[in-house]
């Protein structure tokens, strides 16, 4: 078993880490061909303002009314205002280039005098994040004394970094939905597996506990025939009585665990009908109790019963409301190492009767709590090792309200005890 359980997480661990990697390539290739989007955007970028620079210096009137304007700012402001038609020219040269290399991002541009003290050259590379610096582009001319440029035009890009994904939009959201589906599909495959794993476990269990439970009154039983088959026994009237009444108590116990069995297989398939009648809740309660009383009594605990509720007439099936108390209050004893001290209580609300079952015994974690109406379930560790059961009483219980329309809530902590409440409507 535990070879199987090792291999089982073996095969999950390199199946998570198969997906992890693909989901790390993925990712990986997403951002490379962003990087690569971006390279070329930068490079058709560079060749717009390339050209941009070559149309400008080739227009003689445009660059000797801008540097006519550079001149009168002399580095007084950062910004040099130039007229509206220098502006327009430019502009539509601006968005020609742009247009040409299929550029379609919004700019605005500004013409800057490197004079002024907050002028920071950082034109190094023609483009550089969100701005494009002309360099060269107000260049005097090669024969005037003055060989620096004083002022550059510079243009603005402030949604450039958002273009690049904003064009990858497709690719990411095919890629998180893929990664999306793929993992979903991982979790769920492994959780199946586990789910289907602990069953196995859990029938097994199930399998040895109930050959276990079985084998005791069967060899009870078979002793018990052999001695009434011995001469010496025939003759004594007393000891036929003994031996015939204890193959008779444990021919019961028999049927009760296979009927038990029998039962949850069949309530499983739905191959049950409800006989709902009005039945009195507080009569179930006592008859079930009734049942339980002496065994309680034997352990030197008692059951109290608190029959608060004032309507407590509801449509359900006798026999299966009361094998759902009864399996409440057996539970409430078994699972108690002391003096098991049981209180009963009901109320009635708008809609329907509520009954409570608390106990005094050993509680059960949070975890525990999750599991105990699974089928099979039991609580394998601890000191209830040795207290009978195969795991099917709950899972029955809770069948059994739903059926009902109702509904069933525990409360409990470890070592300390558990109320179970169960809630039936009126009419269900
Ligand atoms: P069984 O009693 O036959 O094992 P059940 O379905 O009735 O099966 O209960 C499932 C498990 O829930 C039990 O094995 C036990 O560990 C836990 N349990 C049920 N009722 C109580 C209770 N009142 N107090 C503590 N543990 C309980």
């Amino acid at each position: 078993m535990k070879k199987k359980r090792s291999k089982i997480f073996l095969i999950i661990g390199i199946s998570a880490l198969s997906l992890l990697g693909l989901i790390a390539i993925q990712v990986n290739w997403i951002f490379h061909t962003a990087q690569l989007r971006e390279q070329q955007l930068k490079h058709r970028l560079a060749t717009a303002s390339t050209h941009i620079s070559y149309w400008v210096s080739k227009d003689s009137l445009l660059t000797a009314n801008i540097a006519e304007k550079v001149k009168e700012n002399d580095g007084k402001k950062l910004n040099v205002n130039i007229g509206s038609k220098e502006q327009t020219v430019l502009d539509s040269l601006i968005k020609n280039k742009f247009e040409y290399q299929q550029v379609d991002l919004p700019y605005s541009f500004r013409l800057v005098d490197k004079r002024h003290p907050f002028f920071k050259s950082t034109c190094y590379n023609q483009q550089i994040s969100q701005r494009i610096c002309l360099e060269g582009v107000l260049e005097p001319n090669k024969k005037s004394k003055d060989r620096t440029a004083k002022a550059e035009i510079r243009i603005f890009l402030p949604e450039m970094m958002g273009y690049v994904w904003s064009r990858m939009g497709w690719i990411v959201i095919v890629s998180a939905i893929m990664v999306a589906l793929t993992s979903g599909g991982f979790i769920l495959t492994v959780r199946t597996v586990l789910r289907q794993k602990k069953m196995s476990e859990m029938t097994t269990d199930f399998i040895n506990n109930m050959t276990h439970e079985l084998k005791t009154p069967i060899a009870t039983v078979s002793l018990a025939s052999n001695m009434l088959r011995k001469e010496k026994i025939l003759d004594n009237r007393e000891k036929i009585v003994h031996y015939s009444s204890v193959i008779h108590e444990e021919n019961k116990k028999l049927q009760d665990q296979v009927e038990q069995v029998l039962r949850i297989a069949k309530v499983e398939k739905g191959e049950y009908t409800l006989n709902k009648v009005q039945a009195d809740i507080h009569t179930l309660v006592l008859d079930a109790i009734a049942t339980i009383d002496l065994q309680v009594r034997e352990k030197g605990g008692k059951v109290q019963y608190y029959l608060n509720a004032m309507r407590h007439t509801v449509m359900a099936d006798v026999v299966h409301i009361t094998n759902v108390i009864s399996n409440l209050l057996d539970n409430a004893n078994k699972y108690t190492s002391d003096t098991p001290e049981i209180i009963v209580e009901t109320k009635d609300l708008d809609n329907g009767v509520v009954i409570s079952v608390t106990d005094n015994g050993i509680g059960m974690s949070k975890e525990m709590q999750k599991h105990i109406f699974d089928k099979f379930y039991r609580v394998s560790t601890g000191n209830i090792h040795d207290v009978k059961g195969f795991g099917l009483g709950l899972a029955y219980v809770k069948m059994m309200i739903d059926a009902h329309k109702g509904n069933i809530e525990l409360k409990s902590e470890l070592g300390k005890g558990s109320c179970f409440k169960i809630f039936l409507p009126y009419t269900a």
